[in-house]
């Protein structure tokens, strides 16, 4: 894949600080020349309670889905006892329409490596694991070449920068599960057992790994930090939306001339990233919809995008969320019945099925949407899809039962007349709601 293209003609512009256009930046000897390592050096030489502090001042926000503030979480891992901590960084990346940290991974792995290190110096971890999915094995490579490069350069491991500070850092791969990017199967899934999800609580920073303290973050998110420490959390408060600041990897798919990851302030208009930064739909076809932070958040009607800004506040006000913005773009033409059954059907095969309204309501949720898209649906499956969805949502171990929950019930709402031209017995008169 390419390195996102710079648009100078676009109404906002950035200059990237994730992923800069700097050539061969994943070796570290480039990364090293630009200054690279010197945010942990910097770190280092603060005291652990002054990162997090940087970092809560700097209003980071986890771009993992759930938009915690960052600092914040730091702040829960205790600060005494004699338990291990450890830090996990979730590069699962499995959610359809997100494909942002591979990036990461592939164009600049050591903003990721400096990144997971500064996060240990500040909450005491002296071990981390860095958990990417099974699948990107290009990637897998590629981090796996940049972590030994920074062990041998005695960046990573003893007596690093000769501060005194040590820590190991490890890379776990996933196994094809989708339920293992959710926190505590993931650590379920390090420790060897099945990826089911725990109860909560008790929550990682009391129990999580092996059950000792465990902070567990996004990769993008981890990303972020080193820029927050090189230039302070004053010039990052200042980027993007107040509350929800930052750069931000908009992974753009669909109906656009130019799909791809585009990084940007956050609080870019959706539409300025549909028709300036992804080159538009092609054939200039109107919008129908989109999916605005990859395939658990809520879908928006095409026509009401005005105004709607690529942020946490924006998108919530708008019905939906930010999730890892991975915008989906469909156009006038979309078949949605097709689409929100594709999707049911990721979510009913990744359930884990520990708990019943997700393993048995999932299932429903695609088979009344099959009868949908076969158009053998009756007019009361209307509601009846409905009624599945609700009885999924908030009654799960785990947020995968709202993933799959979600999407189904804002396209009813949104596209109820979709659903309902779809049935076999409805009069050929009867009104189509809204
Ligand atoms: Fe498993 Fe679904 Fe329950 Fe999560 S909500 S624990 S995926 S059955």
């Amino acid at each position: 894949m390419m390195l996102p293209p710079s648009h100078p003609d676009q109404a906002t512009k950035w200059e990237n600080v994730i992923l800069p256009p700097t050539k061969d930046l994943h070796k570290i000897d480039v990364y090293r020349q630009g200054g690279g390592y010197g945010a942990l050096k910097k770190a280092l030489a603060m005291k652990p309670e002054e990162v997090i502090e940087e970092v809560k001042r700097s209003n980071l926000r986890g771009r993992g889905g759930a938009c915690f503030p960052t600092g914040l979480k730091w702040s829960f891992m205790p600060k005494a006892g004699t338990k291990a901590k450890y830090l996990c960084v979730n590069g699962d990346e499995s959610e359809p329409g997100t494909f942002k940290d591979r990036q990461i991974f592939e164009f600049n792995p050591h903003l990721l490596i400096e990144g997971t290190l500064i996060a240990c110096w500040a909450m005491g971890i002296t071990a981390a694991y860095i958990y990417i999915r099974g699948e990107y094995g290009k990637w897998i490579r590629m981090l796996e070449r940049a972590l030994e490069d920074a062990y041998s350069n005695r960046l990573v491991g003893e007596n690093i920068l000769d501060s005194g500070f040590t820590t190991q850092i490890y890379i776990h791969k996933g196994a094809g599960a989708y339920i293992c990017g959710e926190e505590s199967s993931l650590m379920n899934s390090i420790e060897g057992d099945r990826g089911y999800p725990r109860v909560k609580p008790p929550f990682p920073a009391q129990v999580g790994l092996w059950g000792c303290p465990t902070t567990i973050n996004n990769v993008e998110t981890i990303a972020n930090v080193p820029v927050i420490i090189e230039r302070g959390a004053a010039w990052y408060a200042g980027v993007g939306s107040p509350k929800h600041p930052g750069p931000l990897l908009v992974g753009v798919s669909g109906h656009v001339n130019q799909p791809g990851v585009y990084e940007m302030p956050t609080g870019v208009p959706l539409l300025e990233i549909i028709h300036k930064w992804s080159g538009g739909v092609p054939g200039h076809k109107g919008i129908k919809a989109v999916i605005p932070g990859g395939s658990s958040t809520m879908v928006l009607r095409g026509e009401a995008l005005e105004g709607v800004r690529m942020d946490a506040d924006s998108l919530k006000a708008a019905g939906s969320s930010v999730g890892t913005a991975g915008l989906i773009v469909m156009d006038e033409d979309t078949d949605l019945i097709a689409v929100i059954t594709r999707i049911a059907k990721f979510y009913y095969h990744e359930s884990c099925g520990q708990c019943t309204p997700c393993r048995e309501g999932t299932g429903w949720l695609w088979k009344l949407l099959t009868r949908f898209e076969a158009g053998e649906a009756r007019m009361s499956d209307v509601a009846l899809l409905m009624d599945v969805a609700n009885n999924i949502e908030g009654n799960t171990i785990c947020a995968l039962g709202d993933a799959a929950a979600w999407p189904v019930q804002s396209m009813l709402r949104q596209f109820r007349d979709e659903f309902e031209r779809r049935t076999v017995d409805r009069p050929d008169d009867a009104p189509v709601s809204a």
